[in-house]
């Protein structure tokens, strides 16, 4: 049978994921694995949970907890979001958010809000690697956006062709992958450049309340609000997640924005979906509204010591010519290795002889480049695990590099 003849257009651009190949290595207990840029399980609110699934089952909400709900997402958690919201400088109503299935969900709703084949997706590169299989089934074309060069409107629109640049895409603090945060004129200087191309702006959050040291900066979509004065006036939509702070496997996200964006969005979500899990909102909710600050408190006090052990174990053992990258938050280290040394050959050859995991660069790049670049995790392996890791990846690229 020829599936291929049958499928739709849109899946010549979905690939398999490097990553979801990579996780199932995660089962075999000999690998040292830097590559899944997932939260530690030892790390999750159990027993917060346990508590808030019991509360949820009990008689007074059961009724509520496994029925059908709304597509909005449940009000006590959207109202959470909005005091969260405006603790980040961005007021708002429960008309400007919308709860998802993860953020995940949000990005495929985006691209299928804004994107019709042939539209520019403008995204860093690299970036992050579900958002290109997310907007890929929308069938963009992809330009870089680089803020930090001066390139100007008319020519992001000029290479735009017969399409239209729709949106900037970016994960602005402790990107995923690069671990790299956005600095304050750069965001004032995406919604310059979202202004003059008429364009919407989709910010990722994913990783924001991950920070370790230094101060937190503003969100673009806060910064847009005090320029225009209200959320319902900007093009930023804001991706916010529970997945690294409180559990992925519950799938819960959310998007803030504009009212006229939102209510479209509930429709996408209502055709696709109806609603995320009634009763995972529910918990979500319950186990942010007890404990939401001082949970992030903790797992950040554990996530800060392997940021540190990682960033003290490249200096020690990699050789000259590899650079890497020093986030403030998040789980991303990103390595930059010598001229020469393809990512992916590293991989193979790390696994075969010293078992130890990681992703080559190059997946997250839209146009392919960034063979020489690796990304590390460290939110799940403990310090001793790490050095030795690094130590055995650091003596690999040295015996590589000398070859
Ligand atoms: N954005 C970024 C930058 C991510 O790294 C991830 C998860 N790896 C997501 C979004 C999606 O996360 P979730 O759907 O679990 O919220």
């Amino acid at each position: 049978m020829d599936w291929h003849g049958i499928f739709a257009s849109r899946n010549d651009r979905m690939k398999a994921s490097e990553i979801r190949e990579l996780l199932k290595l995660l089962d075999q207990p000999d690998i040292i694995s830097f590559a899944g840029g997932i939260p530690d399980p030892d790390l999750f609110p159990v027993q917060a949970f346990q508590e808030a699934f019991a509360q949820a089952l009990s008689p007074e909400k059961q009724a509520t907890a496994l029925q059908y709900s709304v597509s909005e997402g449940y009000g006590p958690l959207r109202d959470w979001i909005v005091t969260e919201m405006a603790r980040l400088e961005i007021p708002c109503t429960r008309d400007n958010v919308l709860i998802t299935s993860g953020s995940q969900q949000a990005l495929d709703y985006l691209g299928k809000l804004l994107l019709s084949p042939g539209d520019t997706a403008l995204v860093g590169w690299p970036t992050y690697l579900g958002a290109l299989g997310a907007f890929n089934a929308y069938e963009p074309r992809y330009d870089r956006l680089d803020p930090e060069t001066n390139r100007s409107a008319q020519d992001y629109a000029e290479a735009a062709g017969a399409g239209r640049v729709k949106f900037a895409y970016m994960s602005v603090d402790f990107a995923n992958p690069t671990g790299k945060t956005l600095g304050a004129g750069m965001r004032e200087r995406v919604i310059d450049l979202a202004d003059a191309l008429d364009m919407a702006v989709i910010e990722d959050a994913a990783y924001q309340s991950l920070r370790y040291e230094g101060e937190p900066l503003a969100p673009v979509l806060a910064r847009e609000i005090a320029r225009k004065g209200d959320i319902d006036a900007c093009r930023t939509l804001y991706c916010g997640s529970f997945s690294k702070t409180l559990a992925p496997g519950l799938r819960v996200g959310w998007v803030c924005g504009a009212r006229e964006v939102i209510s479209q969005l509930v429709l996408l979500k209502q055709a696709a979906d109806l609603h995320s899990s009634t009763i995972n909102q529910m918990a979500i909710a319950t186990v942010a509204e007890a404990q939401f600050d001082v949970h992030v408190d903790k797992i950040k006090t554990a996530y800060r010591a392997r940021r540190d052990r990682m960033l003290a174990a490249l200096e020690a053992q990699m050789p000259e010519g590899v650079s890497w990258t020093r986030p403030e938050g998040g789980m991303f280290v990103w390595l930059t290795l010598p001229d020469g040394i393809r990512g992916d050959d590293l991989l193979a050859r790390s696994l075969r002889t010293e078992r130890v995991a990681f992703v080559p660069g190059h997946a997250f790049f839209a146009d392919g480049s960034g063979a020489n670049t690796i990304r590390l995790s460290f939110s799940s392996t403990d310090e001793a695990t790490i050095d030795a890791g690094i130590a055995r990846l650091g003596a690999l690229i040295s015996a590589v590099a000398a070859e």
